[in-house]
């Protein structure tokens, strides 16, 4: 095992408080999200200024570390504000931005003590590139996810020991160059260089020939059923079993994408990744099936993508994700006296059989829910309400706050994760 493996980082994506809390509680080394203003994800719920601090504070004394994207496609009237909320982040002892447009990081360079990442929309895929923002001040470098192992190996040469290379290791991915992309921005408006892709790469395409001539053959082969084809779906990247040779190329941190994604999603990625990331640290051979695991959350058909080109990197059949559990609660309190305290998030009733995520459970730990009690102690058979709170009867299994409960479904495609 190489020096590098000494600080790898987990570094999850986290869209609002709840998710924040969630991917701490499940492992995450470092969190990374986006004010109001300036970050992708313009949908995401994204944190005011009182929040990012809340946030930091929350994350410090968790020894996690805080990214802030700041990495907007900027034009002229984007720079209003910037320098002073630039400023406010470095104040607040953010650990670094993750920056794509040049002009952005000059003023962080020049005006910010803060540490400058350069985001994967900068598209660096060669060593010339990378040693530019590294002379630039760039102190983290986020490739492209364009890159073959070899190349991320090459690039990691090029810049030196001192420079860090993040990469994402998991997660939904573009079409287009590491999300430089306009087709949300034609068909609806939607500007996804700013954060309000539309995802029209997953929308349904009928070909269609206003020639006589016959097609030629050797073009790409278009099968569709009723609803078209899906042929710019991209599946989701899963790079789990390859840890191992991502440390080898150069990679120190380890990026989860979603910042739009449940906090279920959160604790099962990262959940998920930290287990495998510590079995490799401590060199054990892993006990369970990962993929299987990360399975159980929103996800669409995985792939390496480009680090070991695989061939299949779309889906040209299905473009709605899947996952195999539901999320059906949230624990408020570490249980006591054979009970714990729930949130609901899907419902569920007596005799249900769940299953705990916790970060200190083993993988596949089944109960079966005996009793619930409501908050006016009364029975209850079923819970159905919304963000309902309970009692549940867990003897002595023994819940902590913030692990969740999920339930196997019987048929994967059916509902969305609330
Ligand atoms: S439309 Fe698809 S490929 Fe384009 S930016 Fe959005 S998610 Fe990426």
């Amino acid at each position: 095992m190489i020096d590098s493996v000494k600080k790898l980082e987990l570094l999850a994506p986290v869209g609002d408080f709840e998710r924040l809390v969630t991917a701490i509680h499940f492992g995450a080394d470092a969190v990374y999200f986006g004010g109001k203003h300036f970050g992708l994800r313009a949908f995401a719920h994204n944190f005011d200024l009182e929040e990012i601090k809340q946030a930091v504070t929350y994350a410090h004394a968790h020894n996690v570390k805080v990214y802030i994207t700041v990495n907007i496609i900027a034009h002229n009237p984007d720079f209003v504000g910037l320098l002073d909320y630039l400023k406010y982040l470095d104040e607040i002892k953010v650990d670094g931005v993750i920056v794509s447009d040049l002009g952005v990081a000059n003023l962080v360079s020049n005006h910010t003590k803060l540490e400058l990442h350069v985001s994967t929309q900068a598209n660096i895929t060669n060593s010339e590139a990378a040693k530019v923002w590294v002379k630039f001040g760039a102190k983290r470098l986020v490739l492209a996810r364009e890159l073959t192992i070899s190349e991320i190996k090459d690039i990691k040469q090029a810049v030196g020991e001192d420079i860090e290379i993040e990469c994402f290791c998991h997660g939904a991915m573009c079409i287009s160059y590491s999300g430089r992309c306009l087709l949300s921005n034609y068909f609806t408006g939607r500007d996804s260089n700013k954060g309000a892709c539309a995802q029209a790469c997953r929308w349904s395409y009928t070909l269609h020939s206003n020639f006589d001539q016959k097609p030629v053959e050797g073009y790409f082969p278009i099968e569709e059923d009723g609803r078209g084809t899906y042929i710019l779906n991209s599946k989701d990247m899963c790079l789990i079993n390859h840890i191992e040779q991502l440390v080898e190329a150069g990679v120190t941190s380890f990026k989860i994408e979603g910042r739009m994604k449940t906090p279920y999603y959160v604790a099962t990625t990262v959940n998920a990744y930290r287990r495998a990331i510590d079995n490799y640290l401590t060199n054990k051979e892993p006990t369970f099936n990962y993929v299987e695991e990360l399975e159980k959350t929103s996800h669409r058909l995985f792939t390496t993508g480009f680090y070991f080109n695989d061939e299949f990197k779309t889906n040209p059949n299905e473009a709605a994700p899947i996952q195999s559990h539901d999320f059906i609660a949230v624990v408020l309190e570490d249980s006591q006296d054979g009970y714990t305290y729930i949130e609901m998030r899907n419902k569920f009733k007596l005799n249900d059989v769940l299953e705990i995520l916790s970060p200190s459970e083993l993988f596949n730990n089944l109960f079966v829910v005996k009793e619930i009690v409501n908050e006016e102690r009364q029975n209850l058979e079923m819970v159905n309400k919304a963000q309902q709170r309970v009692y549940i009867k867990t003897d002595k299994i023994l819940l902590k706050k913030y692990d969740i409960l999920r339930r196997k479904r019987s048929d994967h495609h059916d509902s969305q994760e609330q």
